[in-house]
């Protein structure tokens, strides 16, 4: 695999791993420790979110999200709020500049309303199995961030699901602003362009800043 800047970790690393096709993780992340998402082939994206690591019950709300930045599209300086409108974590470095906040994640229910293809692997079911062992269940999952996918709205409010525009080794660094729990779901879609038809693997890296 080529070197990128992806590869050059300013701090030290606890954890490095590669998120198969259709894979998905979770990990307690400490106040200041940084969370990396690596697009390593480019045009995959990863949904994510955060809980408050000392009370499950405070999560990631896109709408305080969008609300409190003013902005819907996530960039560096943005921060995922919770539902309490507390700060879960900050996007301190970011080499793509398109995400999503407003797509959610895809689901069976919605493969099937959508494209008529009943029981596909998704990412709320993905999210259901990263986080079972801290006792969080279908019905405790908020709604989360897309790193890497491209939804483009247009000025009369059409939205769509297009190809990413990240490219092979482009990265995103979510700072903890207090202990949270993250998740995240290689998304497994294949029924429309998110993931421009094609399942690959992300790379995580959850470090210490030096
Ligand atoms: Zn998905």
């Amino acid at each position: 695999m080529m070197s990128t800047d992806a590869d050059k970790i300013p701090g030290e690393i606890i954890e490095d791993r590669i998120i198969e096709p259709s894979g998905h993780c979770a990990r307690e992340v400490r106040e200041g420790e940084v969370f990396r998402i690596v697009d390593i082939e480019g045009q995959q994206v990863m949904d994510f979110l955060a809980f408050n690591l000392n009370d499950l019950d405070e999560r990631l709300s896109p709408e305080n999200t969008l609300n409190l930045n003013k902005q819907i599209y996530p960039k560096v300086g943005y921060t995922l709020f919770s539902d309490k409108a507390g700060k879960l974590m900050t996007i301190v470095a970011d080499t793509c500049g398109t995400h999503d906040m407003l797509a959610g994640a895809c689901s069976r229910y919605t493969n099937e309303y959508r494209y008529d293809v009943p029981g596909t692997a998704n990412c709320r079911d993905n999210f259901v199995a990263a986080l079972e062992p801290w006792g969080l269940a279908w019905k405790d999952i908020p709604y989360n961030m897309n790193v890497f996918m491209n939804c483009p709205i247009q000025a009369d409010g059409t939205f769509s699901i297009e190809t990413p525009k990240s490219r092979a080794g482009d990265y995103i660094d979510f700072r903890a602003d207090m202990d949270v729990l993250v998740a995240g779901s290689n998304c497994p879609q294949v029924l429309n362009p998110c993931n421009s038809g094609n399942l690959k693997p992300l790379r995580v890296v959850h470090y210490r800043p030096g």
